[in-house]
């Protein structure tokens, strides 16, 4: 592969794009998309959004045209035991007017009506990018509604031309700090239990891990943020220690919570058998309990009994096959390079959204030579680099989907749109199905078979 011959479509991406083996160079990531280059990431509010969006009984107002608000309308596959309120998107619809007279009344209106037809204990209101051109104060708006109203109304400060979307985590993770906070009268007590952070309970997947959990003799607190409530919430200070899923988006918060409240915390993924088991015994070891550890080791045998036939049966199939991968976060692009070893798949080009020096530097130990690593990537390079590394799959979200069929590659959705989970041992047995069903399809065959007769 010619990687230095105008491999990059913008010389300013170059610092982007490493060849495993190729190149020595460190991996320009986590700054600011190149103007003009087309970036797959989504903006500042999308990130606050997507984080703060699966709290159940929150009213989420967005601050700005409809535009924003229908981007994100039920953008997560996140599930609730509880209310569906999470599920509606509400928008003040700035116009022009609005841009010019400044939309501070209209949001303090949309807020009261709201408030009467939602009954609502807590409101967020998200900041978008227009919303930070004209000056809105959407700080003093909440305060007075807040106290108006007698609920909690927090500013999510998140214009969408303010950074890249890891600014969009951090803005959802200043609003979570806020609303965690306890009262200054109210004396908080620790308990033996875990803030699960990082899990948007896509499909039920918190749901499944809390089960592990308890199983191990463990109590979940709460979950940041599947699946959450605004009273439990309010108890996450509560808990032992914070396991941390989906580092790129949590990883602020429980630094936060571990200055303010000593709640220590550890990194976790319960993506694919090794992961998931070395994990969970990561959970144990940190409660230092003979029995804890024995249920532990208990339940990973019996689970990866259940699980691993199948899985075999899957690696047969799809021995040989090559995976493309662009997905948000590098915790889950390191766990990916290991799921696709456990079904015989070799990643030849890998990507992220917001991943941070330390996760490519994982991501370059763990990959073959000659593997593409790249951040914050465009549809052109996507496209380049699959066809040049003869992917037959591709693993992303909503947005590379049509990157995948265009091209006549397989392609599985990791991300906020798919109505399966794909965490714990269940879910290293359902990626593998859909792995399998997607790469193994007929249908590529004419697809094959029509490019021959053009
Ligand atoms: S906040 Fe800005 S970048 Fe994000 S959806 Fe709205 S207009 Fe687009």
């Amino acid at each position: 592969m010619e990687m230095d011959a105008g491999l990059w479509a913008l010389e300013e991406r170059k610092d982007s794009i490493t060849v495993k083996g190729k190149h020595k160079k460190q991996l320009k990531c986590d700054t600011d998309s190149v103007a003009g280059c087309v970036s797959q990431r989504a903006c500042v509010y999308c990130g606050a959004r997507v984080v703060l969006n699966p709290i159940t009984d929150a009213v989420h107002l967005v601050h700005g045209p409809i535009g924003c608000a229908s981007y994100t309308w039920d953008i997560r596959g996140s599930l609730s035991s509880g209310s569906e309120l999470y599920r509606n998107s509400f928008s003040t619809d700035l116009q022009e007017e609005d841009v010019i007279f400044g939309g501070e009344k209209k949001l303090a209106r949309a807020i009261n009506d709201l408030v009467e037809k939602c009954n609502p204990k807590l409101v967020f209101v998200y900041s978008t990018c227009i919303v930070g051109v004209i000056g809105d104060d959407l700080e003093a708006v909440c305060k007075a509604a807040a106290k108006k109203h007698d609920i909690e109304v927090i500013p999510v400060q998140s214009s969408g031309f303010i950074g890249n979307k890891a600014a969009g985590y951090r803005a959802a993770c200043d609003a979570l700090t806020r609303l965690i906070a306890p009262q200054k009268s109210v004396k908080m007590f620790r308990n033996r239990s875990i803030n699960y952070l990082g899990d948007f309970n896509l499909a039920g997947e918190a749901w499944i891990i809390k089960n592990y959990i308890k199983q191990m003799g463990i109590d979940i607190n709460v979950t940041f943020t599947g699946d959450s409530n605004y009273e439990a919430l309010k108890k996450a200070p509560q808990a032992s220690l914070n396991i941390i899923q989906c580092a790129g988006s949590m990883s602020y918060l429980a630094q936060k919570m571990q200055e303010q409240y000593e709640i220590p915390y550890i990194r976790v993924s319960f993506l694919g058998i090794e992961d998931t088991s070395e994990s969970l015994r990561r959970i144990a070891e940190a409660f230092n309990d003979k029995e804890i550890t024995r249920r532990t080791e208990k339940l990973i045998k019996n689970e990866i009994e259940k699980v691993r036939p199948t899985i075999e049966g899957y690696r047969e199939k799809l021995s040989g096959s090559k995976a493309a991968v662009y997905v948000g976060g590098g915790f889950k692009a390191i766990s990916l390079i290991k799921q696709f070893r456990e079904i015989g798949i070799e990643v030849v080009m890998i990507g992220t959204q917001t991943g941070r020096q330390d996760e490519y530097d994982t991501i370059n130990t763990l990959v073959d030579d000659g593997t593409v690593v790249l951040d914050d990537a465009n549809p052109t390079e996507l496209e380049r680099f699959m066809v040049q590394k003869g992917a037959n799959l591709l693993v992303g979200g909503v947005k590379e989907r049509p990157l995948a069929y265009k091209l006549g590659v397989a392609f599985v959705d990791h991300n906020h749109d798919r109505k399966h989970p794909l965490s714990g041992f269940t879910g290293a047995v359902n990626f593998a199905r859909e792995v399998y069903s997607t790469v193994c399809s007929p249908v590529w065959k004419f697809v094959q078979q029509g490019r021959q007769s053009l």
